[in-house]
């Protein structure tokens, strides 16, 4: 008979816990993997609800009539911005990370939101998705100062989770400010989050992935956020194609530029 009073079990039990714990870690893998490809699985948002995909005419584009929309530079926007209360995440942030990197940029990457390091420094991506995103600039030679990268949110949802439709709703009108003053020639979103936000539609990040999409007249990607690459390595391949395919038609686009 088992002594179900000790704090070892039997080598017997010991082997199926780690079964078990090998299991729920291989959904718990699964189930996330699924989340950056098509979100919320579990729960996904209903036909009414707040996820609806929305027709071009309906996206809310005008500016709230605020002095921060008559920004004339980056850094004037940033020094107007960068105190908002707007929601609940002004409260907890240490630092708002209102984005980096070259004020003509003609590529911006938009990422999702801060997360632990971002908000401690005040910049975007650079903790380990960070650095891997540089690795993948690189890779495409492109210097992280030559680009611009920001997020749909300038700050840290806490325990980096989703951000939230109301947090999108008051933060998003920044990011077109920030599009607006640097008019770049690309865009190229990270992750499944940044591509529905911008595009206001429910498509899997598959789907998503698959053609140039046009976002207020400028054409947009969208690739694997780099923390999925973190967690899937299967998917690095891919987005080097995603990558490689934005290169391509940055390079197309100086051309026919040269040419005139
Ligand atoms: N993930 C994001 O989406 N943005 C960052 O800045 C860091 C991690």
């Amino acid at each position: 008979m088992p002594d179900y009073r000790s704090s070892s079990p039997p080598n017997a039990d010991r082997s199926t816990a780690q079964e078990f714990a090998q299991l729920i870690s291989g959904v718990q893998q699964y189930l996330m993997q699924e989340q950056d490809l098509f979100g919320n699985i579990i729960y996904p948002p209903s036909e009414h609800g707040a996820g609806k995909k929305e027709t071009t005419d309906t996206v809310k584009s005008t500016y709230p009539s605020e002095p921060w929309a008559a920004a004339g530079s980056l850094t004037e926007l940033n020094a107007a911005i960068c105190e908002c209360q707007k929601c609940s995440l002004g409260a907890t942030r240490i630092k708002f990370v209102f984005g980096v990197g070259n004020p003509h940029a003609e590529v911006v990457l938009i990422g999702e939101a801060p997360g632990a390091d971002e908000d401690a420094q005040g910049e975007p991506f650079v903790g380990r998705a960070g650095q891997l995103l540089n690795k993948i600039l690189e890779a495409i030679q492109f210097k992280r100062e030559e680009v611009y990268i920001c997020n749909i949110l300038k700050c840290r949802p806490p325990n980096n989770r989703d951000p939230l439709p109301a947090e999108v709703e008051q933060c998003e009108p920044y990011l077109w400010k920030q599009l607006d003053i640097i008019k770049p020639k690309i865009i190229l979103c990270l992750g499944r989050i940044s591509a529905q936000v911008l595009l206001k539609t429910t498509e899997s990040l598959t789907k998503l992935r698959e053609g140039v999409h046009d976002y207020r007249g400028i054409p947009l990607m969208v690739t694997y956020h780099p923390a999925a690459l973190l967690r899937n390595p299967n998917w690095k391949r891919p987005a080097w194609e995603d990558v490689q395919k934005l290169r391509k038609m940055y390079d197309e686009m100086k051309k026919v530029k040269s040419e005139k």
